[in-house]
């Protein structure tokens, strides 16, 4: 065999292994938890993971807990990804906000779900590194800035979901208003150890609000949020 060959086949075996990983985490992780929206197993089981982590850390990329990412944050669980986006309920269609890019790996979820997805992050080199991956997988259809999310981004709302992927002391009062009439919103409220996940159902000038699961989230710090 050609040297070129051997590397060749040697690569796309470290490929194979993530891909086992990532099956392995939608069998073992997911379904047993309840997560049945087809699409959102789908592309849990296609999105790499392992790029959006620390290359030391991309062993344990698809276990299953959070792990950390530069600035003292985190990328969430794969369960916790899977769970949020489920409550959106996307079809393909809609307009989504997230805040808190930190790694992208949410991002690049939600937009292989959606039409186009707004992320605000306010650490500029977590966005920096977030931006490459966009590029990278070819994920045409994020916007990303760098501001305090808890503002939202009105040049482009209403959206039809928004994900707040940071815990906060309440629900911020701008993303309410940006969120679209029928518009669903998922977000960490609590104090900063412990916070209850929220979907929000916007209907007119309803809001119902249910509680899906305890969480622990990385401070959102901003203006509608903790003080930085
Ligand atoms: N969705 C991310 C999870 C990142 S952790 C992922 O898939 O990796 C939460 C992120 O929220 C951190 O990067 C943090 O810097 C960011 N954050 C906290 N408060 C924010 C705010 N007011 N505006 C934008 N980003 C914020």
């Amino acid at each position: 065999m050609p040297p070129g060959a051997m590397i060749l086949s040697g690569s796309s075996l470290v490929s194979d292994l993530f891909e086992m990983a990532r099956e392995r985490m939608v069998r073992e992780q997911l379904i047993p938890r309840g997560i049945s929206d087809q699409r959102v197993l789908d592309v849990m089981g296609q999105v790499p993971r392992h790029l959006f982590v620390d290359d030391a850390m991309q062993g344990q990329a698809y276990g299953d807990y959070p792990l950390p990412i530069a600035g003292d944050q985190t990328i969430s669980q794969p369960y916790i990804v899977a769970c949020m986006t489920e409550a959106l309920q996307l079809t393909g269609s809609e307009q989504v906000l997230e805040i808190g890019t930190g790694s992208g790996y949410q991002a690049t979820i939600l937009s292989r779900l959606s039409e186009k997805v707004y992320t605000v992050e306010r650490i500029n080199g977590l966005l920096a590194g977030a931006r490459k991956l966009f590029d990278r997988l070819r994920c045409y259809n994020i916007l990303s800035k760098l501001d305090d999310g808890t503002m939202g981004w009105p040049d482009h709302a209403p959206y039809d979901a928004i994900m707040v992927t940071a815990g906060g002391p309440s629900i911020p009062e701008p993303l309410l208003e940006q969120l679209a009439d029928g518009g669903r919103m998922v977000i960490p409220v609590g104090d900063q150890g412990v916070q209850e996940l929220k979907l929000v159902h916007k209907l007119g000038e309803e809001l119902e609000i249910q509680t899906i699961e305890q969480v622990r989230f990385v401070d959102l710090v901003g203006a509608h949020g903790w003080n930085g």
